[in-house]
C-alpha cells in the first residue's frame, strides 16, 4: 500500500537528505511533506532550507513553511511560501490562541492561496525533550501555553475558511482527542494526523518479549461510534530530516498495528496512509 507522511521535521542538514529518503522509500513511503523546527534559541529552519531539502531528492519531499504565530512577520512568511510555490503551511506556538483575531489575515492569505493548513494540536515537547532534537529553551521566554493550540480553537478558523484544508496534528495529543474527533463530525473541512502512535499504548510491566500493544479505549469508542473517521486521519511519522539516525521503522509496524487492531476496512487504511493527503495536496 503507498503511504504518503504527512509530518516530517528538518532541522538544516542537507547530508542526510538522500540517505533518509531512501530509508523511507524501501519501507513503502512514496511522498513526505516537510517543514522545519524550531531551534533552543528560538530560531528555526528557514524556508530556503526547506525548499532546497524538496530539491536535493526530486519527487519525494513537499516542503510547508514553518510559522511561529505571533513571534516572527508571518504575513511576509506567506508570501513567500506563495512565490516558492509551497503547497501548505505548517503552524506551531502562538502567542496568543489560534483564533486570535490577530491572526485572521494571515488565515485569509493562506485561504486566498489555497493552501493546506497544518496546526499542532495538544501539548506540545516541554522540557523532558531537553537536549532532543527540538529546540525547547526559549518556551519560558516566550511564554509558550499548550493550550493556545487546544484543538477547538481552529473551530473558528474552520468556520470562517470553509473551504481551506485544515489539519491538525496529534489529533489533540491524550488530552483532547474527543474535542478533535467531535470537530471532525461538524467541520467538512477539517483533518488531523495521527502522529504519532496516538491510538494505542503499551500496557505497563509487559514482560520482555510480549506485545503489550493496546488500542486506547477513548479512540475504541471514537472509532466505533463513527465519530473518528479515518477518511478524515492522516499519516505521520513526526521524524527529523537530517537527525543521522532517524529510522521509519517503529512508525510504519505501529501504524499496521493501529489500523489492523482497531479493525479499519482496506478503504479505510488507504484513505490514511494515502488517498486523503493525496487529494489534499493535489497529487494524483
Ligand atoms: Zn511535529
Amino acid at each position: 500500500m503507498r503511504i504518503l507522511d504527512f509530518h516530517l521535521h528538518y532541522n538544516g542538514n542537507i547530508d542526510e537528505a538522500e540517505r533518509f529518503a531512501a530509508l523511507w522509500r524501501e519501507g513503502g513511503v512514496q511522498k513526505a511533506v516537510v517543514f522545519g523546527l524550531n531551534f533552543n534559541d528560538g530560531s528555526h529552519t528557514s524556508m530556503r532550507d526547506v525548499a532546497a531539502l524538496a530539491v536535493r531528492v526530486p519527487d519525494f519531499f513537499i516542503p510547508f513553511a514553518y510559522l511561529n504565530l505571533g513571534y516572527e512577520d508571518c504575513m511576509a512568511q506567506v508570501r513567500e511560501a506563495v512565490s516558492r510555490g509551497f503547497k501548505g503551511l505548517k503552524f506551531i506556538y502562538a502567542a496568543k490562541p489560534y483564533d486570535d483575531d490577530e491572526y485572521f489575515p494571515i488565515y485569509e492569505a493562506a485561504a486566498k492561496a489555497n493552501m493546506v493548513c497544518l496546526f499542532h494540536t495538544g501539548i506540545v515537547i516541554g522540557n523532558v525533550g531537553k537536549s532532543g532534537l527540538h529546540g525547547i529553551d526559549f518556551q519560558g521566554k516566550w511564554r509558550i501555553s499548550s493550550n493556545h493550540m487546544r484543538p477547538m480553537h481552529l473551530d473558528r478558523i474552520a468556520r470562517a475558511f470553509p473551504d481551506m484544508p485544515i489539519v491538525g496534528a496529534h489529533l489533540g495529543a491524550e488530552s483532547w482527542y474527543e474535542e478533535a474527533a467531535s470537530m471532525l463530525h461538524w467541520q467538512t473541512n477539517l483533518y488531523f494526523d495521527m502522529s504519532i502512535g496516538q491510538f494505542h499504548y503499551t500496557r505497563k510491566n509487559t514482560p520482555e518479549g510480549q506485545d503489550g500493544r493496546v488500542i486506547k479505549s477513548r479512540i475504541r469508542e471514537l472509532y466505533d461510534s463513527g465519530t473518528l473517521d479515518l477518511h478524515r486521519i492522516l499519516f505521520g511519522s513526526d521524524s527529523v530530516v537530517g537527525n543521522p539516525d532517524a529510522n521509519p521503522g517503529w512508525s510504519l509496524r505501529t501504524l499496521k498495528f493501529e489500523l489492523e487492531a482497531l479493525g479499519a476496512t482496506e478503504e479505510e487504511k488507504e484513505a490514511v496512509c494515502w488517498g486523503t493527503a493525496a487529494r489534499l495536496l493535489g497529487i494524483p
